[in-house]
């Protein structure tokens, strides 16, 4: 016969070993797991993106574009993966089925004049029909020429830019990125530097939210090859999260560009960065369109 304590100490004993056995099995979201591409629970954002009934959802023709405000899991860190200036085969293609294939969700901040053909329009309209996994958003007509200083000198002519962009890509949600400058405007917020704080303006009265960025994986300006590896890119994701070094604390937005993955070497450094942040169960990756304090985003997809 077993005395009481012996008793205690056994169930002690097994108490400890389910919760081991709870805590081996909740980390088993190995990078070969994740890599199977499995969508599963990716995103705790699901009341934003589930159809159900909602008092402020945005009702548009095109159900899939009902825009809802987001909900976060508090335990949670948010990842906005962002890919800026497609459409660019074959780069935009390789990032565009990876994040397919990896079950993770992604926005393209694409640009109207490289739309410059019938192949490339239809590439915009295969980004555009992602939506809920991937986010198509827009980064100017022209990119600025690549005069950044003429651009937002002329605010009224670059705001412009920005509306033929929408119009041309049918961009579904007023969200930009601002072609070689990293600003904020949000519901409540500009956040520009002196030069683009005059096109912020207008965009801000327009009812455009801008979005910069946390962290850029530069390129190589002759290659247009990634300079950092996918270890060092984790690596600074993790340090701007674990720092609060980001816009929004528990939210990073990462900037990176699709050429830079056009050929396969880089594009499985690609695969790995994401590959290796997907298996951490505290991060989520989210479309821009759930960043917090957008104004309510009106839509603009055609009917
Ligand atoms: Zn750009």
């Amino acid at each position: 016969m077993r005395t009481n304590l012996e008793k205690r100490i056994l169930h002690g004993i097994l108490i400890l070993s389910i919760n081991t056995l709870a805590i081996l099995t909740g980390c088993s979201n190995s990078p070969q797991d994740a890599a199977k591409g499995g969508k599963g629970k990716d995103s705790t954002v699901t009341a934003a993106n589930d159809h159900g009934p909602h008092d402020k959802t945005i009702a548009t023709g095109d159900s899939k574009f009902a825009w809802k405000p987001p909900v976060y899991d508090s335990t949670k860190k948010y990842i906005y993966l962002t890919f800026d200036d497609g459409p660019q085969p074959p780069g935009t293609h390789q990032c565009f089925n990876i994040c397919k294939e990896l079950g993770i969700k992604a926005t393209f901040f694409m640009v109207g004049q490289h739309a410059s053909s019938p192949h490339l329009q239809a590439l915009v309209d295969s980004i555009r029909e992602g939506y809920p996994e991937i986010l198509l958003a827009n980064h100017s007509n022209t990119h600025a020429s690549n005069h950044y200083q003429y651009f937002y000198q002329h605010p009224q002519m670059s705001h412009e830019d920005f509306l033929v962009a929408q119009k041309k890509l049918n961009v579904p949600y007023k969200i930009i990125r601002l072609p070689g400058n990293s600003a904020w405007v949000r519901e409540g917020e500009v956040r520009a530097s002196k030069l683009v704080k005059p096109v912020c303006m207008l965009l801000d009265s327009s009812g455009y939210n801008v979005i910069g960025w946390d962290v850029e994986w530069n390129f190589n300006h002759k290659t247009a090859t990634p300079v950092q590896s996918a270890d060092a890119m984790i690596n600074m994701v993790n340090v701007a999260l674990q720092r609060n070094e980001t816009h929004t604390k528990n939210h990073v937005v990462i900037l990176t560009h699709d050429r830079m993955f056009r050929h396969p070497s880089d594009a499985d450094s690609l695969r790995k960065f994401i590959t290796e942040l997907k298996a951490n169960p505290n991060y989520v990756f989210e479309t821009i369109d759930n960043y917090p304090r957008l104004k309510t985003p009106s839509l603009e997809a055609k009917q």
